[in-house]
């Protein structure tokens, strides 16, 4: 089936402001969009509300995600489309789930300040921010979707972060018309 409202994943390594921007961009389209009703499924919390996963990893102390059930729990939502997922993975997802793809960036020093602050213990701070150093999103995203979905956009600072909402309601907007057509 094919789906006509558009589906957005924001993706990148933790810290580079998915979750921000997912958020900003739910309330914004929807203030500027009547149809479809854009809604927010942030995966990491759903992971661990549905208990999607199989496996724990000790290390990190984080569940490792099954792949199958996380897209059996969100499929029905996002065949109904206008659904923004915010998650740091993407490989796995079916390639035609989504009309656009947001790999969001940030520097090496914000990822770190940022999840300092959101009280990360320093390895997992470290192993993201070598995620962010050596491009592990980018890879990901670039192995699993065409060029032309894909938005690389920084996130270091406000106005960036203004900026790539304005860009992508835009974007959104004309292809909501588009499919009306
Ligand atoms: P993620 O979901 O990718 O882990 P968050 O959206 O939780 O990232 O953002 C991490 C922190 O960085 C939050 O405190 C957020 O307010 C801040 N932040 C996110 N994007 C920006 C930005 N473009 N400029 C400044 N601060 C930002
Ligand atoms: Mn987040």
């Amino acid at each position: 089936m094919e789906i006509r409202a558009p589906n957005i994943l924001i993706t990148g390594t933790p810290g580079t402001g998915k979750t921000t921007l997912a958020r900003l961009l739910e309330d914004q389209l929807n203030e500027t969009i009547d149809f479809p009703k854009f809604e927010v499924i942030s995966l990491g919390a759903l992971i661990n509300e549905k208990h999607l996963y199989k496996n724990w990893n000790e290390q990190f102390q984080v569940p490792e995600f099954d792949e199958d059930l996380v897209c059996d729990a969100i499929e029905a939502d996002i065949r109904r489309g206008g659904k923004i997922v915010d998650f740091h993975s993407c490989a796995f997802f079916p390639p035609d789930w989504f009309h656009y793809i947001v790999l969001l960036r940030a520097s090496n020093t914000n990822i770190f300040d940022r999840l300092s602050e959101r009280g990360y213990p320093e390895p997992k701070i470290q192993e993201n921010v070598q995620c962010e150093i050596f491009q592990v999103c980018k890879d990901e995203v670039e192995d699993s979707y065409p060029k032309e979905k894909i938005l690389e956009r920084n996130s270091d600072t406000i106005v960036e972060m203004e900026r790539n909402v304005e860009e992508i309601i835009e974007l959104i907007k004309k292809t909501v018309e588009d499919n009306k057509h």
